[in-house]
């Protein structure tokens, strides 16, 4: 076993030796270096003891194969991998996690104890439904709830992320149309700033893709809308509060207009948190809208769980949810699978089973355990968080729409940047050094060297100064000059600048015995 004694260094060049400290190991402090698995363990090795082979002649012809490379470790070994692989990894428990648009939220302890419950968590999807009454009752409250929220009738629980979610609202829009003798719909239009998963699932649906532009003021240009309003419109997809953090002034002229065209608004619901508890989407002529579980109602993500993205629905598309959904029936609950009585004009299916089950639970734990007030709140909060960010940093940075107050996000984009040889990437990588994780950056594209800060509603005015008085020393440095604080940084972290360009383009993805990795 070679633990610790291979490996990449841990370390930038140079750091070690000007600390006056040579590693011998690979290791520093007591962060360990980390190889790949395959690297630590052989095959000859295994965690179990398993009974000796037996020398019979084997039946495969001579296909049987000596070694099948798995990597052979110990269970404290495993454990020890995996639990150094999750220290190098930045999660919302360690920091703040100021990803704009993808809302990294506090994933409460109290959700995660009844997720772990036996009646939820052990269930399996084909158990008789009369012993999963309990789940199927989750389920239903769920759904409940969500409807309740957004102010409209059906919803579909089982698409499991956010743009799976839009998927399934297309669909579901696609059908409503045929059914209506409207099949020759082919085009959905899209603003500008509207986050890649929109355009992307409208072509992967197989409509034309048509941008709608933005005005001087980040929303929607309503006239350019109106322009491109005809019957070949299916829908318009648009996010609200929008992707420059801003609330869309004209939503309710925006669905007047769509409808009167004969098309359905999709409304991205990513960015609910901004509004949970103040507004309801069907009170705004919504037609279809996915809720990410796992930003709004606190279910974790990057890399902490998978995703979960119900899609609520007006009564237009009501019909053509996909299956299956909880009914009560004379014997208790039960689960609508096949196209019949309320399912007969069902799209189909988005998945296999129920859906998430786990994300379901800790989302209605969630829920819950804020009441009304407390999901109103936590709108109000993060709107207030992301507005005293912009009111620290408007002086020293430029906000893309400086007038009025922004929502749940604080956009900056690089003008303030200019002459001073620093760009959006150093500046961002230059965080790293701090200890602060980047924020989203050039995302939306609309706004150049875009910087989109948000700060989570938990997040206490203590760690937002300390983020915000960083960022104006950053800030400071670059005015004054400091380029080398910003060339190649991060300094600090466990690898330096990488070439992200190269690695998503050229992505290595199989690992060869003896092969570089470098
Ligand atoms: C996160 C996000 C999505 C996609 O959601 P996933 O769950 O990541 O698929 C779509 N639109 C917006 C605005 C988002 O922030």
């Amino acid at each position: 076993m070679t633990m610790q004694t291979v490996g990449r260094p841990t370390r930038p060049e140079g750091a070690a030796e000007s600390a006056g400290f040579q590693s011998l190991t690979g290791g520093r402090g007591l962060l360990q270096d980390e190889p790949l698995i395959f690297e630590l363990g052989g095959w000859t090795k295994s965690g179990v003891d398993l009974p000796p082979v037996s020398e019979d002649a084997s039946d495969l012809d001579g296909l049987t194969r000596a070694s099948v490379d798995l990597p052979g470790l110990s269970e404290p070994e495993t454990m020890r991998h995996y639990v150094r692989l999750s220290q190098k990894n930045h999660a919302i428990d360690l920091a703040l996690y100021p990803l704009g648009s993808c809302t990294m939220k506090h994933n409460p302890r109290l959700n995660e104890k009844a997720a772990r419950m036996a009646g939820f968590a052990d269930l399996h999807p084909l158990a008789p439904l009369a012993t999963a009454q309990g789940a199927l009752e989750l389920m239903d409250r769920l759904a409940h709830w969500l409807k309740t929220l957004t102010g409209m009738p059906a919803v579909a629980l089982t698409p499991k992320a956010g743009a799976h979610g839009e998927l399934c609202g297309l669909l579901c829009i696609k059908a409503a149309h045929e059914a209506a003798g409207q099949a020759h719909r082919r085009t959905v239009l899209v603003p500008t700033s509207a986050h890649g998963t929109n355009p992307a699932t409208a072509a992967f649906v197989g409509y034309n893709v048509t941008e709608i532009a933005q005005t001087p003021d980040g929303r929607v240009d309503l006239a350019d809308l109106a322009a491109k309003l005809g019957p070949d419109v299916a829908a318009i997809m648009v996010t609200n509060p929008n992707t420059c953090g801003l609330f869309e002034r004209d939503i309710i002229e925006i669905s007047k207009l769509t409808h009167a065209a004969g098309a359905y608004f999709y409304c991205d619901g990513a960015n609910f948190n901004a509004i949970v508890g103040r507004v309801r989407p069907g009170d705004l002529g919504v037609d279809a809208m996915h809720i990410n579980l796992h930003k709004t109602f606190s279910t974790p993500h990057g890399g902490g769980g998978p995703g979960a993205g119900p899609v609520v629905l007006s009564a237009a598309l009501a019909p053509f949810a996909p299956a299956p959904w909880v009914v009560h029936g004379p014997d208790g609950l039960t689960l609508l699978e096949e196209p019949a009585q309320d399912a007969t004009q069902a799209f189909g299916r988005m998945s296999a089973f129920q859906g998430q089950m786990g994300m379901f639970v800790r989302a209605y734990a969630y829920m819950r355990s804020h009441g009304a007030d407390g999901l109103r709140q936590v709108a109000e909060d993060a709107v207030l968080n992301a507005n005293y960010i912009k009111a620290r940093l408007s002086d020293v940075m430029s906000p893309a729409f400086p007038d009025g107050p922004c929502m749940h996000e604080a956009l900056f984009d690089d003008s303030w940047l200019e002459g001073t040889g620093v760009t959006t990437l150093d500046f961002a990588k230059a965080m790293i050094d701090e200890g602060f994780h980047p924020m989203t950056m050039y995302f939306p594209l609309v706004v150049h060297g875009a910087m989109l800060i948000e700060p989570t509603e938990t997040e206490s005015k203590r760690e937002l100064d300390r983020f915000c008085d960083a960022l104006r020393a950053l800030a400071a440095a670059a005015q004054a000059g400091d380029g080398e604080r910003f060339k190649d940084a991060p300094h600090l972290a466990p690898l330096r600048r990488l070439d992200e360009t190269l690695a998503a383009r050229k992505p290595k993805l199989s690992w060869k015995q003896g092969a570089a990795l470098a």
